[in-house]
Order: structure tokens, then sequence, then C-alpha cells
């Protein structure tokens, strides 16, 4: 790790003080509170800057490359990858105070915001006019539209209307020697390579995101939600891969295993959920009203036939928020179970869930972890919960080689490292299981396109000692 020269740092902030409202240049205890994020990591920064305006983000970031300082973009610090862990120290900048929704354009079916928006916030101000930012991280009620372009989030909803790049149509961004950028635009064809495309997902790397152009959504006339109870996770998973074969696309298929039902449950008892159970799935299809009984009563009958012992519908707007509420709460119940846990992220094809779960249960067996699984069954992203205890002499290198292996598993079943959390500077490592090293020379060569000086995110998303190239 190169850690920044002290007296650097006191210049740094001086300059910064120079051009942006010297209180919100933070160099005291307050730092602190930057050391974290959703990961198991930490690294606390020598500086925090929360600027207002882009202008502010260019100068911070000139200034930055003047002195060779790295700068680590962080919106509401929910990165389950370690993504906004300040791994060299220097500069963190805080996105919270561009939190302004800039446009809404309904007729054009689009809204400009700045990176801080809270993902749920641009839902808010459209619902009354029928209108929805539809990618739904469980996180959404705290994590940024900027996070979720930098990780391209997903959520329960991925299903049937893709991540988030499928959902924003341009960007403006700084790069790394403080350069403003701006791509795509209102429309989505937009000539010559697909920038916006590239940016969605790269993690903090190549650019801060400081405007967003996202794609507006009706909301769907009708919905209906059910919840399938069954013995195990095999027979859950199987159902999965058998509505699919049918040709039917939920809006959502969502897994809670027993260990997370019996979290949920004990802190939302209201929700009623079976806590015997090996398995549930809650089953979403949505759209317009004709058919759409029709859709949920085929769903109905592939869960009987898979021996469900139970298909509950439900029968309210009150009864489907408490289910939603369960499932998006799910980590912050499973958070009682044990003093830390690990998120894992991975990706495997539908068809093999029930393999690998199998198999992410005996490396938790072998290596005495008890593993917790809530996840988005339909796109085959699994999340198994590694629980720990921290201040157990060697827990976390056992947990985090656990992790490791579950994610050789997924890559051996044809799957992949990521599914929404990204690489950050957990899976980074793994990358070359996937991945040439020309492939990875070609990323780093666009890499140094937009942050000449790799002063951005360092040490994230490329494996440790890859971060130069080759030629
Ligand atoms: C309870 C819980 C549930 C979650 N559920 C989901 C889920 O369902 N789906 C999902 O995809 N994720 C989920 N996550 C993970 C996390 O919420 C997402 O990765 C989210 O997109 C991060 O947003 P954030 O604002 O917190 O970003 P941060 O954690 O602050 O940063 C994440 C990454 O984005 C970069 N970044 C942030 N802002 C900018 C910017 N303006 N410009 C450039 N780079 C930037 C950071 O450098 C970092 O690499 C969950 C996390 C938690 C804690």
């Amino acid at each position: 790790m190169t850690l920044v020269d002290s007296d650097v740092i006191s210049r740094v902030e001086i300059e910064l003080k120079k051009i942006m409202d010297p209180e919100f240049v933070l160099t005291g205890h307050e730092t602190i509170l930057y050391e974290y994020d959703g990961s198991v990591e930490r690294a606390r920064p020598d500086v925090v800057v929360v600027p207002s305006s882009t202008q502010e983000v260019m100068s911070i970031m000139q200034i930055a490359a003047r002195y060779s300082v790295p700068v680590v973009a962080r919106g509401a610090g929910t990165s389950l990858s370690g993504g906004a862990i300040p791994l060299q120290r220097g500069i963190v900048l805080s996105t919270t105070r561009m939190n302004k929704i800039i446009d809404v354009d309904l007729r054009n079916r689009r809204a400009v915001v700045q990176p801080g928006v809270i993902n749920l916030d641009v839902s808010a101000e459209v619902n009354p006019q029928g209108f929805q930012y539809t990618p739904d991280p469980s996180s959404q009620k705290a994590s940024t539209i900027g996070g979720n372009v930098a990780t391209n989030a997903g959520g329960p909803h991925t299903l049937a209307y893709g991540v988030t790049t499928n959902h924003v149509l341009g960007l403006e961004f700084v790069t790394g020697d403080g350069r403003l950028v701006k791509i795509g635009g209102i429309s989505r064809d937009v000539p010559g390579y697909d920038l916006v495309g590239l940016m969605v997902g790269s993690e903090g790397t190549l650019g801060v995101v400081t405007a967003i152009t996202v794609n507006l959504m009706r909301i769907p006339e009708s919905v209906r939600t059910m919840l399938a109870v069954f013995d195990s996770v095999d027979r859950a998973t199987q159902t999965v891969s058998r509505i699919i074969a049918e040709g039917i696309i939920p809006a959502a298929m969502e897994l809670m295993d027993q260990g997370c039902t019996r979290a949920v449950s004990s802190w939302m008892p209201e929700v009623n959920l079976p806590t015997d159970a090996g398995a549930v799935l809650i089953l979403e299809v949505e759209g317009v009203e004709a058919g759409l009984d029709e859709d949920a009563e085929r769903i109905v009958q592939i869960c009987n036939d898979s021996e469900a012992n139970e298909v509950r519908l439900a029968n309210s707007d009150l009864e489907r928020g408490e289910l939603w509420a369960a499932r998006k709460g799910a980590f912050g119940a499973i958070g009682v179970l044990s003093p830390n846990y690990y998120v894992q992220d991975g990706v495997v094809p539908r068809t093999r869930l029930a393999e690998v779960q199998r198999r992410v249960n005996e490396i938790g067996r072998g290596r005495g972890l008890q593993i917790v699984n809530v996840f988005h069954a339909g796109d085959g992203n699994i999340h198994p919960i590694i629980l720990f205890d921290s201040n157990e002499q060697g827990a976390l290198d056992n947990v985090m080689e656990a992790g490791e292996e579950i994610l050789d598993v997924c890559i051996e079943a044809g799957g992949t490292l990521t599914g929404e959390h990204g690489l950050g500077m957990e899976k980074n490592k793994q990358l070359p299981r996937l991945l040439s090293r020309s492939d990875i020379d070609a990323m780093l060569a666009i890499k140094d396109i937009f942050s000449p000086n790799g002063l951005l995110n360092p040490q994230k998303v490329f494996p440790p000692g890859m971060s130069c190239r080759l030629f």
C-alpha cells in the first residue's frame, strides 16, 4: 500500500480549502466515519471532501492530480465489496451534498439527477404522476444513484427489467486529471462506442460521476405477489428453473432459506413467514391487468407441481408491502444472528442453482461456518451470507477463504464473480480466473485514458500487482 506523505496532505488540505467551503474539507476525528462501507474491510482517509457542484469536483480532481493523491468517490457507503474503502488513504470524495434532482421530463420519460440522490427518492419524485425509476436494490432507501451507476446495481426486479445500465441514458463525469466529460444523452441510440455502458459498473476507477440521465418507466397497471413455501432450497431452485422453462418471466423471483426466514420472522412477525420451511420464494408478476391472473395461476400450478407446501397470494397492498419489506430488510435482520457477517455475490446459470447451493453449504460445514441465504434466484445471483465473530482469532481469514471457494464454485458452474456488488477489493484477486491477461490489459488501457495517473479508486477491480499494463 502506497501512502501519501503527511506534508503533501497538509498542502492539499490548504489548496482544497481555497476552492470550496472549508467546512466541507474534513481532516479531524470525523474522517473515521468514512473508513467503513458495507463490507468487512476498513481504511481511514487522510481527507474527506464534500463538494456541492461539478465545478468543485473538477477542482478537487485537479488538486489531487497535481499532488498525486488518490481519490475514492463515495455515495452512501453501502458497498458490499469494499468499493468505497480508501485503501491508500488519500481523499474520499463524498457526493452526499450533490443530491438534487435537476430535471424531470415526463413527456420523454427522463430525469437528470446528481450522483448523491438516493435511489428511492427518484421514484418518490415521479410516483404521483404514475412513473418510477425501476432498478430497486434492496439498499434503495440508502444507496445513491452515483453508487448504483458505479456498481451497475441490480435488485429483485432485475429479472424482468435489467440492471442499472439498462436505465442510464447519459452521464457527466470528471476524469482522474480533472477534465469534464459528457456522454450519451436523452435518446437511447448514440452513434459510436457505448461509453455509457463502459462507465456504468466501472466502480469509480474511470471518473467521478457528477450527473446522470435516467430512464423513467410507467408504474405497471397491476401486480400479483405470491409467497411459495418449500421443504428445501433444492425444490425452490428447481421451481425457479421450471417457471422460466415454461416461458414465464416473472418480474421477480427471490429466495430466502430457513436461516433467513427465521431471522426475518423474529424481526417482522407480522409477515407470518413459515419458520419451519426449508425455503420460500417471493414471486411477482406485473403488467396490464388482462391476463395477469392467468400468469399467477400458472405459477401457482408450477409451484404445486413442484411440491410446494403452500402458495399464498398477497391480498392487499399492505400484504405485498410486508413481503417486500421482509425481503429487502433481510440483510438487516440477519445482523442480529452474529456480531459480523460477510455477503458474497456470485452468479450461476439458473439450472445449476440447486447443486451450487449444496456446494456452498458443504463449504460452510467444512469450515465450521454458518451460512444463510437470500438471493435473486431468477437471475441465478446468489448471496451466501457467512456469519462470524471478528473477535475470534483467524475467523475473518476463514470467512474470506470460504468466500473465495464459493466464487470458485460459481466459476466452475459456468457463472461469474459478481452479479451486482462489483469486484471492489475482495473479488478482484479472482479476476484472472475469468479473464485472460490480454483481456485485463485491454481494460487497463481504457483505464489509462480516463485515469492517466491511476489515482481513481486504486487497487480496486484489478488484481493486486496487475494494475500496470505489460505492453
Ligand atoms: C442492506 C444492503 C442491501 C443491498 N442490496 C443490494 C441489491 O439488492 N442490489 C445491489 O446491486 N446492491 C445491493 N447492495 C450493495 C450496495 O447498496 C450497492 O452496491 C450500491 O449501488 C452502492 O451505492 P452507494 O451509494 O452506497 O455507493 P458506495 O458504497 O458509496 O460506493 C460504491 C462504489 O461506487 C463508487 N462510487 C460512488 N459514487 C460514485 C460516483 N459519483 N462516481 C464514481 N464512482 C462512485 C465508489 O467509489 C465505490 O466503488 C446492498 C447493500 C446493503 C448494505
